[in-house]
């Protein structure tokens, strides 16, 4: 059956893109379905917040890959036929996107950050950034499925609709495989993913010295967030790891606060946060870009005012 498919490794992803995906279906006319790798018992809340029908994946280890998925949404998708594919923007649901858009010879739009109906040429069309946030691109998609990744955070999550009901159908492993895995070796992380954090604490150049990050960690610690970093201090200076870069060589956050203390705010970073929900900058120049995106600011030395921000918040 065509329709709008919604897929995400997690509850919050899976809601946020049931929300953009029931807009879709009333739009386009069509059903609203719903994957569903783990966490099963969410069923019957995924149906109460719009999908018509849930398609149970078989269970795969948390660390385990999900290449096995490959095989089965190519092969569902071809059958099916749906008209709108939304996968979420997570490391590993890119490269099955990208691997299942392949299969299905159509194209894979990353990224984006609004989808609509434009009423008068009755097309699907997305936005997404691109010149590291400096630009606004228009994609309308020639092929079918429409495959679409959506960053976490974009959409707010559904909400539940009393009396909604759906079908549950569960999917059977392919015999075809994705591929044979020879070798698995884990990465290290030196961090957290703080992809998910609500409050991001950034250090930026304006910090001294290696041993003053201990200023913003002590700032994160307080606003019970995480820490990270611009590219000079991740992977130039190494004070921090690399994978807490922000910006466009680095990570894309959406958290509900940025605090970026020592950081001019140059287009590169900004455009790894711009979407936080309030940005807060301390910075001795009162001409430095970051003024300019930042809801809150602070003109000042970061050496006198985050030790006062971290005592009065500890108040
Ligand atoms: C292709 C490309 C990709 C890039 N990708 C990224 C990216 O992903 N992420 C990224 O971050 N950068 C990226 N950059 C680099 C980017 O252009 C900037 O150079 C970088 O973001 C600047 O980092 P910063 O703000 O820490 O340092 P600076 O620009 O040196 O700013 C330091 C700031 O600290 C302030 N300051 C100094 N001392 C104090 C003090 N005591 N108290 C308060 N404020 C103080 C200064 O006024 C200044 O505004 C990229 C560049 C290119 C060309």
């Amino acid at each position: 059956m065509p329709g709008v498919w919604v897929l995400a490794e997690n509850r919050s992803q899976t809601l946020e893109l049931l929300t953009i995906g029931r807009f879709m279906a009333g739009k386009i006319g069509t059903s609203l379905s719903v994957f569903l790798c783990q966490d099963r018992e969410s069923a019957g809340d995924y149906m109460a917040c719009g999908a018509d029908e849930v398609l149970l994946l078989p269970e795969i280890a948390k660390d385990q890959s999900l290449d096995a998925y490959i095989p089965i949404l190519s092969e569902e998708a071809g059958k099916a036929d749906p008209d709108l594919f939304l996968i979420a923007s997570t490391f590993r649901l890119k490269e099955i996107a990208a691997r299942v858009a392949t299969r299905l010879n159509t194209g894979l739009c990353s990224d984006c950050i609004k989808i609509y109906f434009n009423d008068r040429s009755g097309a699907v069309e997305m936005e997404r950034l691109m010149y590291g946030g400096a630009a606004v691109q228009r994609v309308v998609c020639q092929s079918r499925p429409i495959m679409v990744t959506v960053p976490p955070r974009t959409f707010e999550p559904a909400g539940t609709e009393s009396g909604r009901k759906g079908q549950i159908r569960s999917l059977k492993e392919s015999p075809r495989s994705a591929g044979r895995v020879l070798e698995r070796k884990r990465r290290e992380r030196e961090s957290k993913d703080i992809r998910e954090a609500k409050v991001v604490v950034c250090v930026g150049r304006g910090v001294e010295k290696k041993e003053d990050i201990a200023l913003a960690r002590e700032l994160a610690e307080v606003l019970r967030g995480e820490i990270a970093g611009t590219r000079p201090v991740t992977e130039e200076l190494h004070w921090l790891p690399e994978e807490l870069c922000i910006g466009l060589s680095g990570i894309q956050i959406k958290p509900e606060l940025y605090v970026g203390i020592g950081v001019s705010g140059q287009i590169q970073h900004v455009t790894g946060f711009r979407d936080a929900k309030v940005i807060c900058a301390v910075n001795k120049d009162a001409n430095a870009p970051i003024f300019g995106v930042a809801d809150m600011g602070i003109v000042g030395d970061l050496y006198d005012v985050v030790p006062k921000l971290i005592n009065e918040l500890k108040k």
